[in-house]
Parts: structure tokens; C-alpha cells; sequence
């Protein structure tokens, strides 16, 4: 928890963001996690992934714009993302993750809620999966899906079990029957509102996905920890669970041979494609997460 507190704050200090968004040398690493800079790039990645059967999301990277123009911007890129899956001989496999604050939270919930149904509406049947961000917009992702949810039920949201409040906010989406994305959550939070031992946030982790299973719609464990998994498919055996209930969705670029093998036994897997220019926030939290990650970075700047 220590490395990835330094790796995120170090992250947000402008000075660092000019470095490793100028240098080349981050770029191999950065090319591993997100799909290319373009729709076309990534939807080539797609339906690569879609023909050897497994589900994608794709997520135009984007967060916290800084103006309503900006998040308008967003909402039509995405508008053409969803027209473009349509016309895709993999439809049925592709669906789209978004952020609020890409579509102008930050600018009010009425220009964020706007944006969204629009993006629903355009979406038709096509899952719109609203993902979660830093604990500050908790309470007003999970109302958000609350207030559109009746008139499109085509959406669904994220819930992070580091974070205290989750048991509560599944409760919330299990009573409405929205589909959940279960997470561990990639941003640093304090003390007061999320459990900082990592052991207690894989417990809860584990609670919520066995409550999911059970109780949810469809829901997502989205996870690369060999041993959750491997926990939760006992479960699901122990439980007659049937394979079809759930995914398992894990990113782009992380634990590719866990993405086949879970496929090859029979399950449903759903890879997270990130794309787009804005890729600097992102790729910082997938630095956090690994140490491995950065010693790679460290080994190319000695190289030079
Ligand atoms: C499909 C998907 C969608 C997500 N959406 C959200 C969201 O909306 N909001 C949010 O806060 N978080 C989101 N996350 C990120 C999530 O919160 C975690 O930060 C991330 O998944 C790492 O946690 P883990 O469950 O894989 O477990 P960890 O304990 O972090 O990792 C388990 C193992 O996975 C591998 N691994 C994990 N991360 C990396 C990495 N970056 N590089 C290389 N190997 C790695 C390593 O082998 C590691 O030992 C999402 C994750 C996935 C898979």
C-alpha cells in the first residue's frame, strides 16, 4: 500500500506528468495497458479479442474535463464509439465503459446526467457501464444510476470494496437491479472513508463478489488475484452457481493468460480496453498497482 501511495502521489505533481508524458521512454510500458490512441486502433484490438469469444468495453480514456463544451466533446465521441460497435459484426460482445467526470461532473449533476442519458439513449441495447472514480464522487455516481436507471436500464455501475461505505451501495444496486462491476479501487483515499490493509480490503472483496453472485444482476468480478479467483470458483461449485450468471472482466494487457485459461474452462470474460490520448491518469494507477511495473521503467533509463 506504501509503493502505491508514493507511485500516485508522485504521480499528480505537474513536473512528473511533463516527464512521463514527453518521454519516450515510457511508451512500451504505456503501449502494454492501453489499445492505441485511436477508435480504429482500438476496435481492431476488439474484435480481435470478440472472435476468440471474449466480451470487451471499451473506455475512450477521459476524466475530470474542464468545461461543459469539453464534457459535450466526450458525450459525442462516445455517441460515435456506440454507432461504430453497431455496425461491428461482434456487436453483441462489445459494450462501453465511461466516467462522469468525462461527461461534466465536475460541472454539475445536471450536465453530467444530461450527457449520460444521451449516451444511453444512442447506446440502445448496448450495456453502458458507468465506472467509479475517487471516493469524492461516490455518492453521486451511485444516486446518478439511482435517477436514470428506470428509464435506462441499460446501464450499471462500478462499487470498490476498499472503500467502507460499499456494503451499503451494494444493498442500493442489488434492491434496484443494476448490474455491479465489483473492484478492489485504484485511487488513494484516506483512513476515514477506506480500509488501508490490503487484506481487508481482498475480505471484503470477497464478501461483496459471494453477495453479487448470489443476490446481483449479472455482475462483474473484475480482478486479476489468482487466489480470489480461485476462492470464488470453489464457491460457485460449493453453490451450483451456474456459469452464465457472471464475467470475469479483467484489463487490457494484465494477466493475459488468466483471460484464456478462465475462457477455456467455460466462463465469461470481458477485457477493459482503454484508448485515446488522455492516457496519463490511468496508466498512473496501473504504475501503482505493480512495483514490477516501474522497475521495468527504472531498467530502460539506466539502459540509456
Ligand atoms: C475490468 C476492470 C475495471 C476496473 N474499473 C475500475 C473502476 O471503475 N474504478 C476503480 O477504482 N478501479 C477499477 N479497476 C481497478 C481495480 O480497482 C484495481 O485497481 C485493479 O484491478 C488491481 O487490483 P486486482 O483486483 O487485480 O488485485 P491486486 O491485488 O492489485 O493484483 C493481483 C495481481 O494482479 C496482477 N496485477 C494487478 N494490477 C497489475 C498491473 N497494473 N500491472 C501488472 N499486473 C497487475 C498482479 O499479478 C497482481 O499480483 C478496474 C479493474 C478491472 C479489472
Amino acid at each position: 500500500m506504501l509503493f502505491r501511495t508514493l507511485v500516485l502521489r508522485a504521480s499528480s505533481l505537474p513536473f512528473v506528468k511533463a516527464f512521463v508524458t514527453r518521454s519516450r521512454i515510457f511508451r512500451p510500458l504505456v503501449s502494454r495497458f492501453v489499445a492505441g490512441e485511436t477508435l480504429d486502433e482500438a476496435m481492431a484490438v476488439a474484435e480481435g479479442l470478440a472472435e476468440r469469444c471474449f466480451g470487451v468495453s471499451l473506455d475512450l480514456l477521459g476524466e475530470n474535463v474542464a468545461s461543459e463544451e469539453a464534457a459535450t466533446r466526450e458525450r459525442d465521441a462516445y455517441i460515435r464509439i456506440l454507432e461504430r460497435m453497431k455496425a461491428s459484426p461482434f456487436v453483441e460482445k462489445l459494450n462501453i465503459s465511461i466516467k462522469l467526470t468525462a461527461l461534466g461532473l465536475d460541472q454539475g449533476d445536471e450536465v453530467a446526467e444530461r450527457n449520460l442519458r444521451q449516451v444511453l439513449e444512442s447506446a440502445g441495447e448496448t450495456f453502458v457501464r458507468v465506472d467509479m472514480e475517487s471516493s469524492e464522487y461516490t455518492e453521486r455516481t451511485v444516486a446518478m444510476i439511482e435517477r436514470v436507471f428506470a428509464d435506462r436500464p441499460n446501464t450499471g455501475t462500478v462499487l470498490q470494496s476498499m472503500l467502507i461505505r460499499t456494503p451499503a451501495d451494494l444493498d442500493r444496486m442489488i434492491r434496484l437491479g443494476a448490474r455491479v462491476r465489483i473492484v478492489k479501487g485504484a485511487y488513494l483515499e484516506p483512513p476515514a472513508v477506506a480500509h488501508q490493509d490490503k487484506a481487508e480490503v481482498d475480505r471484503q472483496y470477497v464478501a461483496a463478489a459471494k453477495r453479487l453472485i448470489k443476490e446481483g444482476r449479472y455482475p462483474a468480478i473484475a480482478t486479476h488475484d489468482e487466489a480470489i479467483i480461485r476462492e470464488l470458483k470453489t464457491f460457485i461449485e460449493q453453490e451450483g452457481v451456474s456459469k452464465d450468471v457472471f464475467e470475469w472482466q479483467m484489463l487490457f494487457g494484465i494477466r493475459r493468460d488468466l483471460q484464456e485459461r478462465l475462457r477455456q474452462e467455460g466462463f465469461n470474460v470481458r477485457v477493459y480496453i482503454p484508448f485515446g490520448e488522455s492516457w496519463y491518469p490511468y496508466f498512473s494507477r496501473r504504475l501503482a498497482e505493480r512495483p514490477a511495473n516501474l522497475v521495468f521503467i527504472t531498467k530502460s533509463l539506466l539502459r540509456k
